[in-house]
């Protein structure tokens, strides 16, 4: 018999009044009593809509009933039978919107904790076993990967697994890309990130840091060091403003540098050399992921009022919806329709507060959401000393400008074939730089299919 529990096994949280004051990872995870309680919920409905739902296909009911069972290393296989990134996407996917969101224990109650038991299993794994893959027989074919973030990371793993011998090229210091540049540390654990690199690794994967693709080497130099074929996932880096009077101050950051100088370069402790300012009023513009890391980062860091101003309703606010309840739990003020229309100098060449205006929800626009419309003479001044932009993000120009044939679109995003091969012959892409800023999982997803489509590629000319 299913247990008919209406809710979810609820997962234990560090306090929001004591989390607020700390990078430790807010979500401490199921035990095993509770992963069993949970996965005891699963319906095992024939024709299971939660695996549609998942961008890398998942065979969830399966692996939920070998949790069930207490079997957690059967679970285990076949999560990573299609997903290789377990704890990350178990932690950062917007579940809600996917499995979850087709589970039929949530149409009365709430849909079955596949994302908790997802990361269960992976942490599971992790402390109990914690075996590192064996490096298989090389096939002699070189691969070369730019980027480090989740769609490289998959690619990287996928082709290795069958023997090709990859490098992944990445431009910054520390593999894992926005995993570890941008998502924080008490969302996702960067030991976490840096462990998968490892597993990487031992396959045999070289992974090169501090290397700009497009300045140090370009793809064409690839080629003509024996890569016989390129993936590239270099995301979608390049942060958005508003182009309003006064982003030009002092204390205006894009959530991008905000988050990367924090979480990279560990800019919250004391001894770091590029420390962030300590601010008391700090307004984030945006409401998405993003937008919820950088207040909630803010937060941790000391202010006193931390804001998220955003245009629409909370209704139609893309971060996740557990994002949104941390950050409220967490102190953090939304400012719902309202958009700001000014930065003002504090008389020192610093932020002294933004003025804002009120909005008002319209028809819906390209985007399906109701467009948000200004009430005319509703300004108002928020008194920040901070402002950080958090608008969304396009990939960055610099491959494509330095790469003879390759293609994109009006946005900048790289353009590819059904098999995620771009307009260059033997030149993948995948992840945010095809398809602009997305998710973890939609990027995992487009890096194991351009490894199929490589793999078929080389299966073909033997
Ligand atoms: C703050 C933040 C929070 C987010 N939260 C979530 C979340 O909760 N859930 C979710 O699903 N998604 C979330 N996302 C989105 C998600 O992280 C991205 O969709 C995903 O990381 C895209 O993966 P990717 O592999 O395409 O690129 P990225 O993760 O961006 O990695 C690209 C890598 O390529 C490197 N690179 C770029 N140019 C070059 C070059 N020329 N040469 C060499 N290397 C290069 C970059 O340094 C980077 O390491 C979040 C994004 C941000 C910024």
């Amino acid at each position: 018999m299913p247990n008919m529990q209406m809710n979810k096994t609820p997962m234990p949280e560090q306090d929001p009044n004591v989390r607020n004051r700390n990078f430790k990872e807010v979500s401490l995870g199921y035990t095993a009593e509770m992963a069993i309680n949970e996965a005891q919920r699963c319906l095992h409905c024939k024709n299971p809509q939660c695996v549609t739902a998942c961008p890398v296909s998942i065979r969830i009911p399966e692996f939920i009933a070998k949790v069930a069972e207490g079997d957690f290393l059967a679970a285990y296989e076949i999560v990573t039978s299609t997903n290789a990134l377990p704890a990350l996407s178990g932690r950062v996917c917007p579940q809600e919107r996917q499995c979850e969101s087709k589970c039929v224990r949530g149409v009365k109650g709430e849909p079955v904790a596949i994302g908790r038991l997802e990361r269960f299993v992976a942490d599971w794994y992790l402390e109990n076993v914690g075996k590192m893959p064996e490096k298989p027989a090389s096939n002699g074919i070189k691969v070369a990967v730019v980027g480090s973030g989740p769609s490289g990371l998959t690619c990287a793993s996928e082709l290795a697994k069958k023997g090709y011998e990859v490098s992944i090229f990445e431009a910054l210091h520390t593999a894992g890309g926005v995993l570890v540049y941008g998502i924080p540390e008490f969302r996702l654990p960067k030991a976490l990130v840096a462990n998968e690199i490892k597993k990487l690794e031992a396959l045999g994967v070289r992974v090169m840091t501090n290397m700009v693709i497009g300045k140090v080497l370009s793809i064409d130099e690839l080629f003509e060091l024996g890569f016989r074929a390129i993936f590239i996932g270099s995301g979608a880096g390049l942060p958005m403003f508003m182009h309003i009077e006064g982003e030009a101050l002092k204390g205006v950051l894009s959530a991008n540098e905000y988050l990367t100088r924090i979480n990279l370069m560990k800019a919250y402790t004391r001894s770091s050399d590029t420390p962030v300012i300590v601010s008391n009023a700090v307004a984030v513009v945006g409401g998405g992921n993003v937008a919820m890391d950088a207040a909630r980062s803010a937060k941790r860091l000391g202010a006193e009022h931390v804001y998220i101003v955003y245009r629409r309703s909370e209704k139609e606010m893309p971060a996740r919806l557990e994002e949104q309840h941390h950050a409220k739990e967490e102190g953090i003020e939304f400012l719902t329709l309202t958009n700001p229309v000014q930065i003002l100098d504090d008389g020192a060449g610093r932020v002294g507060a933004m003025r804002c205006i009120r909005m008002e929800l319209g028809e819906p626009d390209a985007s399906g959401r109701r467009s948000p419309i200004a009430i005319p003479n509703s300004e108002f001044e928020l008194p920040v000393d901070t402002v950080i932009m958090a608008l969304g993000t396009s990939p960055n120009p610099l491959i494509r400008s330095t790469t003879p044939g390759l293609e994109t679109n009006k946005k900048g995003c790289l353009i590819v074939n059904e098999e995620n091969m771009t307009t260059r012959d033997g030149v993948y892409a995948g992840g945010d730089a095809v398809t602009g800023a997305a998710t973890v999982i939609l990027a995992m997803g487009a890096g194991r299919k351009a490894a199929e489509a490589i793999d078929a590629r080389f299966r073909k000319q033997v």
